[in-house]
């Protein structure tokens, strides 16, 4: 369709927070517009957090299949069909991509595809692939235009040698030597998946640790296990510049670790340093909305400086995740419903899906130290849980903090096998006001995983029952 509309809300950005506003929006009857230049289900579903987790999970049945003689299961890996996996995994992203249409739609909501930009407050213009352009005048602007990989000097995305996430998640061809810049939590995952498969693995950090911001329990565990996966982790590391390879040679990748320079042979080399907002084209500061090194900031119920222009997702800063994006969809629709709505998340789960996986919540123990705060701290082993010695999983810990006066669950890490599903009871406990005491006392059923988070909260105590407490005074 082209020419003019109007609805009463248009949103600007398919990804999960936009098309989840979208779908809330339709169910409290706001007739809605959702706009997408590129694809529904934005980076998440298309390039993001769904195919990455697909072949994150073919590269877990791969490792599964070299430790299935330890349980006396005689398999033999007779090879991997990379451009069989990856349509496996373009089957996943067809299914939820197309899923989200038809949510929007039986929401009461409607898709138009086009890439949109604001001529004023309540209105855009949204040019489509053909160049038509419909013009739309609107009462509420919501912009959820996410986010792309960010580029350094000498590196540019060729998506064949030096590759963006988009590109290493395409990968048909498994490459014999990979370079990961950057040891983030996306440059691990990428890393430790093609490790599994059987790629030679070099990621290359800048800073002196890998996964920055998280606490030196977590990074010290990571690098351990990164190091049996056969990952090379290099730490104060620039990388300079690249050369492709030819004629069947591998390409080099210069790297600069305490003034000297190294050249590490690669087949690809992938740039996972971060993500920019997409908020350039969108006619923003023209309208005056305040764009703050590229992101757009939103009040608590969303709202940036324009009364009519709401923000969310990765746009709207960090945490750049794809669960908060939603959360923040969710509240800009009910707010632009005329419900009182606001965004009082207390906290955000966040996950890395390496192997094994990091899931944390709240505040972490160093965090915790730094702001002075008296904590307890209550930490589980997996290799005293019947599940995970029964699973052959025991690599892995809970770590529950509470506060030392009122005993509420301020925050844990888990780093384990299913850790990422694991982590949202400690959120629900925060979210609740729940104290460590409350978790301890819940039955967890036997044999399962959870029983580390309720050890753990025995062990803020010094109560843990399947593992040794520190000697407490009587
Ligand atoms: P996006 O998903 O970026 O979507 C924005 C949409 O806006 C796009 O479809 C784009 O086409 C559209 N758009 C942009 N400009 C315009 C315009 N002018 N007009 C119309 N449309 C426009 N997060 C997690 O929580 N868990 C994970 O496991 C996870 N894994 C990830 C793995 C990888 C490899 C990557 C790259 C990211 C991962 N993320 C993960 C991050 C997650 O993908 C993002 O946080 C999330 O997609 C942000 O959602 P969004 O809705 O803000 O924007």
């Amino acid at each position: 369709m082209s020419g003019e509309r109007h609805h009463d809300a248009v949103v600007i950005g398919a990804g999960p927070a936009g098309y989840v506003c979208a779908i809330r929006l339709g169910q409290l009857g706001v007739d809605t517009l959702l706009v997408d230049a590129e694809h529904l289900g934005g980076v998440c579903l298309n390039v993001g957090c769904i195919p990455s987790k697909a072949l994150i999970h073919a590269s877990k049945e791969v490792a599964h299949l070299r430790h299935a003689g330890d349980m006396g299961i005689d398999a033999e890996l007779k090879g991997i069909d990379l451009g069989k996996m990856q349509e496996w995994k373009s089957g996943i992203v067809k299914k939820l991509t197309g899923g989200v249409g038809s949510l929007v739609k039986g929401a009461g909501g409607q898709v138009l595809m086009g890439r949109a930009k604001l001529t004023s407050p309540t209105t855009l213009d949204v040019t489509g692939e053909d160049g038509t352009v419909t013009k739309v005048t609107t009462k509420n602007i919501v912009l959820a235009t996410g986010s792309r990989p960010i580029e350094i000097p000498g590196f540019s995305f060729d998506e064949e040698f030096v590759l963006s996430s988009t590109g290493a998640l395409a990968l048909t061809k498994l490459p014999e030597k990979m370079i990961v810049i950057g040891g983030g939590y996306i440059g691990l995952e990428l890393g430790s998946c093609y490790a599994q498969l059987g790629t030679e693995v070099t990621v290359v950090e800048m800073m002196d640790q890998i996964l920055p911001g998280f606490s030196p329990d977590v990074v010290k565990f990571m690098s351990r296990a990164l190091k049996k996966q056969g990952v090379k982790v290099i730490l104060n590391a620039k990388a300079k510049s690249q050369s492709a390879g030819s004629d069947g040679k591998p390409g080099t990748v210069t790297v600069e670790v305490d003034g000297a320079d190294q050249e590490l042979p690669a087949d690809v080399v992938v740039v996972a340093v971060g993500r920019r907002p997409n908020s350039e084209g969108l006619g923003l500061e023209e309208i005056g909305v305040n764009v703050e090194r590229g992101f757009v900031p939103a009040d608590s119920a969303q709202r940036t400086n324009v009364p009519s222009i709401f923000c969310i997702g990765d746009l709207a800063g960090q945490p750049m995740l794809a669960h908060a994006g939603s959360k923040e969809g969710e509240v800009a629709a009910e707010v632009i419903a005329g419900r009182a709505s606001e965004n009082d998340a207390r906290c955000v789960p966040a996950v890395v899906f390496t192997h094994p996986e990091i899931a944390t919540v709240g505040l972490f123990e160093h965090e915790a130290k730094e702001q002075g705060r008296d904590i307890k701290v209550g930490k589980f082993p997996y290799a005293a849980l019947g599940r995970a010695l029964s699973t052959n999983a025991t690599d892995g810990y809970v770590k529950l903090l509470a506060d030392a006066e009122t005993d509420l669950v301020l925050g844990a890490e888990i780093v384990g096998d299913d850790a990422s599903a694991l982590i949202a009871e400690v959120a629900l406990a925060i979210e609740m006001g729940a104290t460590a005491e409350d978790l301890a006392l819940t039955i967890h059923a036997h044999p399962t995983l959870p029983e580390g988070i309720m050890e753990a909260a025995k062990a803020v105590h010094g109560e843990a029952i399947h593992a040794a407490n520190p000697k407490r005074r009587r």
